[in-house]
């Protein structure tokens, strides 16, 4: 697997972080997670929108211009056997002497992507749909933020697989949905496709964002807004987002069924829109 580590290209084996990388003591850093379909980032530039917009919430510069990130991540592309992919980029306030405060002069941030074989979600679990378990959502106030310091959504995803499940639904102050642990959640009640806001409590998902232009696209009727608990638990389906599970259907929570216990049709309607809508983009 060949990798990009500070301006370099590499095998992973070669790269080698300091113990003082500030990743490693606080975990001082912002990541992204990049779908590659047949050789084509899905994405891409939302996708680097979206890391600027982590790298601007915790007043990191970005070292690289949008173009110059696309010229990176084309070459890891290229650099790497799978057709399907997926890109991981990571970077940190580099490395400096243990001191919570920024490092003064600022010193270069360490600079990480690499590509790991895409695994699509096996067909038996778009047919049957996944199990989840609700928690509370016991993270901070800038859920917008994609951070490298991710141990509460460890242990909330951690509590699901201990439970035999596939993902953790959070809610926040005992009253509405926010998202999954690593996933955006989406309602389904009376034929309308239910969003939680974008704000501060969530990551802003993009494909999240795909699912609701296909909803607009399409004349599916939805609507943005806070989603409180009683209707995370009354919702006819439940669907789960992210850039490696695409869209699932969630049919059983908390250990009850959701709505009948199957995929349900606005499931199978989005996740049709979801494969061609991709299709179409990886032919331009
Ligand atoms: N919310 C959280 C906390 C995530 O970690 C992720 C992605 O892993 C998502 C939502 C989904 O975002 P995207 O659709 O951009 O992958």
């Amino acid at each position: 697997m060949t990798i990009y580590f500070n301006g370099s290209f590499m095998p992973l084996e070669q790269a080698k972080v300091p113990v003082l990388d500030r990743g490693f003591i606080f975990g001082d850093g912002v990541y992204e997670v990049i779908p590659v379909y047949s050789r084509h980032a899905f994405r891409m530039r939302e996708h680097l929108t979206r890391l600027q917009h982590s790298m601007d919430g915790i007043q990191l510069p970005n070292p690289h211009s949008m173009d110059a990130w696309v010229a990176i991540l084309t070459e890891l592309i290229a650099r790497n056997a799978p057709e399907d992919q997926y890109l991981y980029l990571h970077i940190t306030r580099g490395v400096a002497p243990r001191d919570h405060a920024f490092p003064k002069p600022p010193v270069a941030p360490t600079v990480f992507a690499m590509s790991n074989p895409l695994v699509h979600p096996p067909a038996a679990l778009l047919h049957s749909g996944v199990a989840c378990i609700t928690a509370t959502d016991n993270r901070w106030l800038r859920c917008d933020i994609k951070s490298i310091a991710l141990l509460p959504n460890v242990l909330l995803r951690q509590s699901a697989v201990a439970a035999g499940c596939a993902e953790a639904i959070l809610i926040r102050d005992d009253a509405f949905l926010t998202e999954g642990a690593a996933s955006n959640i989406f309602v389904v009640k009376d034929g309308v496709l239910l969003a939680p806001p974008k704000d501060n409590l969530m990551l802003p998902g993009i494909t999240y964002d795909v699912l609701l232009e296909l909803a607009a696209a399409n004349g599916i009727p939805h609507q943005v807004r806070r989603i409180l608990k009683a209707e995370l638990f009354a919702a006819d389906e439940l669907l789960l987002t992210s850039s490696t599970r695409e869209v699932l259907a969630v049919t059983t929570l908390d250990g009850k069924t959701v709505g009948d216990g199957k995929p349900g049709a606005m499931f199978a309607r989005l996740h049709e829109l979801y494969q061609t809508f991709k299709r179409e983009v990886m032919r331009k």
